[in-house]
């Protein structure tokens, strides 16, 4: 099922009370509440799972194993094979146990920061992989803390149960960690606190709410950690040290960011089931200017279908408080205001448009939205100079002579405005390059440097002149 207002999207959400689907970007999401609430009724909502939906992860082996071969993770790979043969040879000249572990510290930290990454991702159902850069973004810091306090904890619990219970203990016990390893990272990697990646309770969810098929992800964890463990026998085996260090690396890199691809598929498919597909976190990337602008306005897509145009209009105005979306908050508005037959609230949304300062790096759209504009209220005109000369620059056929009069014409108020004279020289430019008449736009010209014979525009006011000069000279023997 797809989203009501967005039908290319797929549905994620349902409310009961509205009785409507909506896509992953079309609610409201707090923080702090369990579940996002339905923009119209601010009801929770609840989510589809996705598991009946998408393929079970233990037909998706052979996608699991291509994964490091994707060009990002196979770049990463050979970077982190670099790195680790740089380390290598700094630690066999630096003979100080405290540099050598830290550089190993740090050779780990780049592998734990790549793969948990891989996991995440893939969770939110994106399958390609990440590239380096990206996985540098993620606090690697952190997480390689988090996996040592895991350890810790593990190895602290092993000591304890050792000196209560005797040696005995030992092989029970690691079965136990073993078998619920992919639960304990998994929970680790979405839920980010050693706390509940070691909470029995945690634990013992995890692995009912993937049911039975959690059988089958130990098993393919453990040959997995098989195969790494043969890998690295081998490598020690054939291979001198210096080039072993790398390719010992480079192959629990490779593995584990199969196995971390895996469990970040487990995740993505069971997130309803696990209690992920509510925690926002994980489905919705909350940080990017891109994703908050993709939010917002699919937010106000659903109020403007809904005819509920005053929440449109505020969840715009917010967009457009911030400098990095008032373009597109405000063209929004403007079209917004347009479909609502309202002159008032157009005017005043076009004029915010057109005090955008780089207005002139989208002249194109600024021009088609003008002539929207027109179309609904001819008398509409930007009221400042650079914008309208920003369109005249763009107006770049005959059919456009009577706006550009119409820009051209200034009132009382733009005299003392100081872009004035681009204004003059986008007019000139326009009768001398479109229309082809150079008398007029030397006449232009003239006025315009004896009126402002200096500032920015001077250069390129005489040179246009020079060129208009030389096209006349030449007309008569043409
Ligand atoms: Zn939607
Ligand atoms: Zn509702």
């Amino acid at each position: 099922m797809n989203c009501k207002y967005h039908n290319q999207e797929k549905a994620q959400w349902y409310c009961h009370q509205c009785d409507i689907s909506f896509c992953l970007n079309c609610c409201d999401i707090n923080q702090r509440e369990i579940a996002p609430r339905c923009l119209l009724c601010r009801t929770h909502l609840e989510s589809y799972g996705v598991s009946d939906k998408v393929t079970p992860f233990w037909n998706k082996l052979s996608e699991f194993n291509k994964y490091p071969w994707q060009k990002n993770a196979y770049n990463f790979l050979l970077t982190y094979m670099g790195i680790a043969f740089v380390i290598g040879l700094l630690t066999d000249f630096i003979p100080i146990a405290m540099i050598q572990l830290l550089l190993l510290l740090a050779l780990y930290s780049i592998g734990i920061g790549y793969v948990f990454t891989v996991l995440t991702r893939t969770a939110r159902g994106k399958f390609d992989a990440p590239s380096y850069d990206e996985a540098l973004t993620f606090n690697s810091d952190s997480m390689t803390g988090k996996v040592i306090g895991l350890y810790l904890v593990l190895f602290g619990l092993g000591y304890l149960g050792v000196t209560f219970f005797g040696t005995g203990f030992v092989i029970p016990y690691l079965a136990v960690i073993s078998f619920s390893s992919p639960a304990m990272l998994i929970v680790l990697a979405m839920e980010k606190h050693v706390t509940s990646a070691v909470n029995p309770a945690r634990i013992a969810s995890c692995v009912r709410a993937i049911g039975w098929p959690y059988l089958l992800l130990f098993g393919f964890s453990f040959l997995i950690d098989f195969s790494l463990e043969f890998a690295q026998s081998q490598l020690h085996f054939w291979l001198p040290q210096a080039i072993a260090y790398p390719m010992l690396f480079a192959a629990l890199a490779y593995f584990y960011i199969v196995k971390f691809n895996m469990f970040g598929y487990v995740a993505f498919q069971y997130h309803v089931e696990l209690g992920y597909g509510i925690d926002s976190e994980n489905l919705i990337d909350t940080d990017s200017p891109e994703a908050i602008e993709k939010r917002l306005l699919a937010k106000a897509d659903v109020y403007i279908q809904e005819g509920r145009f005053e929440d449109a209009e505020d969840v715009l105005y917010d967009l457009a408080q911030d400098k990095r979306h008032t373009v597109k908050a405000l063209e929004r508005l403007v079209r917004l205001n347009m479909v609502r037959r309202n002159p008032a609230g157009t005017i005043k949304a076009a004029n915010n448009y057109y005090q955008n300062p780089n207005l002139p790096s989208i002249g194109i759209e600024a021009l088609r939205l003008y002539q929207e504009i027109l179309a609904f209220e001819p008398r509409f005109k930007p009221m400042n100079a650079k914008s309208r000369a920003v369109l005249v620059n763009q107006m770049k056929h005959k059919r456009y002579l009577e706006d550009v009069n119409a820009l051209a014409s200034v009132n009382e108020k733009m005299q003392n405005d100081v872009n004035l004279p681009w204004l003059m020289l986008s007019r000139a430019r326009f009768e001398s390059e479109v229309m082809n008449d150079d008398a007029s736009a030397l006449s232009m010209l003239n006025k315009l440097l004896s009126k402002y014979p200096r500032g920015s525009h001077q250069k390129e006011a005489e040179q246009l002149r020079q060129v208009c000069q030389s096209m006349q000279q030449k007309a008569p023997s043409a």
